[in-house]
């Protein structure tokens, strides 16, 4: 799950492919994935995580869209995907495509048995997290983004600053850039 950011967004175009086609006037309900995410189980990010059986896996998953805020999610109980229909339908269209490659890692996480919510862990730190984001941040390099902006991608609203500079470095975002947000911050913060 990640929350966008629409600065960000407003700056630059991202170059999805253009063989990929998300559904962005959705109703709540239950859907197949590849209804309404068309062109993923192209993607070299998503080949990469299911391999061969890509296309027999993203055929039979399931995404429950459910008519309130939110983001999106994967089940511990049958491992399908939960999405908010308001993020579907108005989140920037990269923040939703980067989080739907986000969920097919845990997906596949709980294919293998792995536990998604361990609260052993705090939600930066939990290794299910670090290699959903570590896709989807080396997705976001592919389509274009640059450091700074996978940086901010990585702010999501439900994590501290140090959190997100743990989790950015271990998406490889270079020390520089993460310590350069924090000074920007500092600056930002001082009253005008
Ligand atoms: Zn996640």
């Amino acid at each position: 799950m990640s929350a966008s950011n629409i600065e960000a967004s407003r700056k630059k175009k991202h170059r999805i492919d253009p063989s990929i086609k998300m559904k962005r006037q959705i109703g709540s309900g239950t859907f197949s994935f590849l209804d309404i995410f068309m062109g993923f189980e192209k993607l070299d990010a998503v080949t990469g995580v299911f391999g061969k059986k890509t296309q027999q896996i993203l055929s039979r998953l399931n995404v429950e869209v459910f008519p309130r805020e939110g983001f999106m999610g994967v089940s511990d109980e049958d491992g399908h995907i939960f999405a908010s229909q308001i993020y579907l339908n108005t989140g920037v269209e990269w923040s939703v495509y980067l989080d739907v490659v986000h969920e097919l890692v845990h997906v596949r996480q709980f294919m293998e048995g792995k536990e998604l919510f361990d609260n052993s862990y705090s939600y930066a730190d939990r290794p299910t997290e670090i290699e959903a984001y570590q896709v989807a941040a080396k997705e976001a390099g592919r389509i274009g983004m640059d450091e700074k902006e996978i940086f901010e991608y990585l702010e999501v609203p439900w994590i501290s600053r140090a959190e997100h500079e743990r989790l950015a470095l271990a998406c490889e975002v270079p020390s520089d850039i993460v310590r350069g947000k924090q000074i920007r911050n500092r600056k930002n913060s001082l009253p005008k």
